[in-house]
């Protein structure tokens, strides 16, 4: 290959993986509902609780961070659509009497890899083991199905989701009862 088809052929392959990487945000944009990640947007309650924890997390040396906290009903529908969750209504939806955004759920992962990199497994193992005692446990206590990237296979589907450890179903939660007090 000469220099101004080597030139043509690095260019147009920078092309094509801004175009697909464009394609794919521009898909996961239009999935419908809206989906935070904002603090803000999580039950004081609940945020005080996954801040211990992530803190147990940080000091442990995992450099924990939040992917996601509130979301919308129609977000969740349409996750449910995908097969990536299994439930019509989640803790995730939760609002306040007054429509105020009170998430009961936050998910998490370590920074350094993505949510479902096989290195992760050690995090979200210290995630659910940490949890309990701040009141909360994880998807990775779920028995329905394993999360497949997981080496020892030891961990539930969904192991970077964080909720209440409590007797408040989800149902209840959309019905305004809450574990804690403000
Ligand atoms: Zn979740």
């Amino acid at each position: 290959m000469g220099p101004a088809l080597l030139v043509f052929g690095v260019v147009g392959v920078g092309l094509v993986v801004a175009a697909s990487s464009r394609r794919r945000s521009t898909s996961a944009g239009k999935l419908p509902g809206v989906e935070s990640k904002a603090p803000g947007d999580l039950y004081g309650p609940f945020r005080e609780r996954l801040d211990r924890l992530l803190g147990d997390l940080h000091a442990a040396g995992f450099k924990p961070r939040i992917r996601a906290t509130w979301r919308s009903p129609e977000r969740q529908a349409a996750y449910k659509a995908s097969g990536w969750s299994k439930v019509d209504r989640s803790f995730h939806e939760v609002t306040g009497p007054d429509g105020a955004r009170e998430s009961l759920a936050a998910d998490v992962y370590d920074a350094r890899w993505g949510p479902d990199d096989p290195r992760q497994a050690p995090f979200y193992r210290a995630l659910l083991s940490r949890s309990g005692a701040h009141g909360l446990t994880t998807g990775g206590a779920w028995t329905s199905a394993k999360w497949p990237n997981d080496p020892a296979k030891a961990l539930g589907w969904d192991p970077g989701h964080v909720e209440p450890d409590s007797n408040v179903s989800i149902d209840e939660a959309h019905d305004g009862e809450r574990p804690w007090t403000l």
